[in-house]
């Protein structure tokens, strides 16, 4: 299998998620480059799944990681801290926005959702209200696949073979400012309606019941980078304010700077309570999550019981922390976040360039190196193509057959919303490689 080019069901040991694609075998990465082992190369147009952002070989985070590899590889978090986890904590708070005090860390996106939920869980409980149990989340909302994250996501394809042994979320509808098929409304009536649904959920469940509502700033995988109508993340936090409520912004996709800010929701200049990170704080060299928590919410757990009742054997390992802090100084020292603002300009005019008036494709949108574009059946109807199509699916193999990475979204079977596919370039990206990959799109 190792001289294989590419994988079938047949040959593969590998459960692979579907079983009857072939695979092509990656062999190695440089820049924003993927050989396989035909020696075909991709362009990467959205690392991965918005996750790699800084090139795929770095020497500097190798090296981070073979240093700390051979110092200490792993020591439980219930016997020892690590410097790097330290410094990582360190520098994850003072990147955050005023407020945030700690940081908690875990091994990717799913599980900081759970460890966010349980956490607001906790926090009522400590602070005498453990009747409120309800979390409030949105359709169209991606937050991760193991159970408790899946029953908060609102991505109702991905749910509906589990929906029997899901946890009880409660969903708002609709679900997003997500603009593109309520023209019949400007952005700020919908970001208006929007926070008015929340709020009239919250007193329908009784605001004494509700423990968090948790939202993406700007929705990754579901809608395909569609970013909160102005005001409306503010009005959220005025709301959970209101009630006690906990507002957990879920940046595994959007944050770590993909948005050109450190965080998505300091373009809205909005806190939340908790905030959960993934992807792009390793850029996918080693697997990492986290959560970050306000100092309110530290300390009603360090002024009562004193332990978070979570855990995981992988917690802040050394390795995955010194990997991210390499990816974190690499993002800094090359002022990163400055091309991922200029070059998400020049992404932005050449998508339009090129497509802004092609029949198919409804809209593009999106914030620093972060793009949609919506797949439509009619332009003017905007109507979508519709799920069993699978219209997004198949640019993604045409795309990966001519050498492109697209991260694919499909529409949703009520036909509410349509295909889209993201773009999301590495932060190093250059204009003639943005260039490139709308060529080959
Ligand atoms: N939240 C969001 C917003 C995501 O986009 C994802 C992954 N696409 C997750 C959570 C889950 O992360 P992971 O796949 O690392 O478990």
């Amino acid at each position: 299998l190792k001289e294989q080019k590419a994988v079938t069901m047949e040959q593969s040991r590998i459960f692979q998620r579907a079983t009857h694609q072939v695979m092509p075998v990656a062999l190695s990465g440089s820049g924003i480059y993927i050989t396989d082992a035909q020696g075909k190369q991709y362009i990467d147009g959205c690392g991965g799944a918005a996750v790699s952002c800084i090139g795929h070989s770095q020497p500097a985070v190798a090296q981070a990681i073979m240093d700390q590899l051979g110092k200490l590889a792993y020591a439980h978090t219930s016997f020892f801290s690590s410097a790097p986890a330290e410094e990582l904590a360190e520098y994850l708070v003072e990147l955050a926005p005023p407020g945030i005090s700690h940081a908690y860390f875990v091994t990717g996106g799913s599980e900081a959702v759970e460890a966010a939920l349980k956490l607001a869980h906790q926090y009522h409980q400590e602070n005498g209200q453990p009747q409120r149990n309800k979390i409030i989340a949105r359709w169209q909302s991606y937050h991760g696949n193991t159970l408790g994250a899946l029953a908060a996501s609102g991505n109702k394809m991905r749910r509906v073979a589990y929906a029997d042994i899901l946890i009880d979320v409660v969903h708002i509808e609709p679900c997003y400012p997500y603009r593109y098929r309520r023209a019949d409304e400007t952005l700020d009536e919908y970001g208006r309606r929007a926070a008015d649904l929340l709020e009239s959920k919250i007193l329908e469940l009784g605001a004494e019941h509700v423990s968090c509502f948790i939202m993406e700033p700007v929705v990754g995988a579901s809608l395909g980078a569609v970013a909160a109508a102005p005001g409306y993340l503010k009005r959220v936090r005025e709301i959970c304010d209101r009630y006690g409520v906990l507002l957990i912004f879920d940046e595994v996709m959007c944050g770590m700077g993909r948005c050109g800010t450190s965080f998505a929701s300091e373009h809205d200049g909005v806190v939340a309570d908790i905030y959960t990170i993934a992807k792009g704080l390793t850029s996918g060299f080693v697997p990492l999550g986290a959560i970050l928590l306000g100092q309110r919410v530290y300390d009603m757990i360090n002024e009562h019981s004193g332990s978070f009742r979570n855990g995981h054997t992988f917690s802040g390992h050394p390795v995955s922390c010194a990997g991210a802090l390499a990816v974190q100084r690499f993002v800094q020292q090359h002022h990163l976040l400055d091309n991922v603002k200029r070059q998400g300009r020049e992404l932005e005019r050449q998508l339009l360039a090129r497509f802004g008036s092609h029949a198919n494709v409804g809209e593009i949108r999106g914030r620093g190196l972060f793009f949609g574009v919506e797949l439509v059946a009619d332009k003017n109807t905007r109507t979508p193509f519709g799920a069993q199509l699978g219209v997004a699916a198949r640019v993604k193999q045409e795309s990966l057959r001519r050498g492109l990475l697209v991260y694919p979204g499909s529409g949703t079977s009520d036909g509410v919303n349509g295909d889209h596919i993201l773009l999301a370039p590495h932060y190093i990206v250059s204009e003639e490689e943005i260039g490139c990959i709308v060529e080959r799109l």
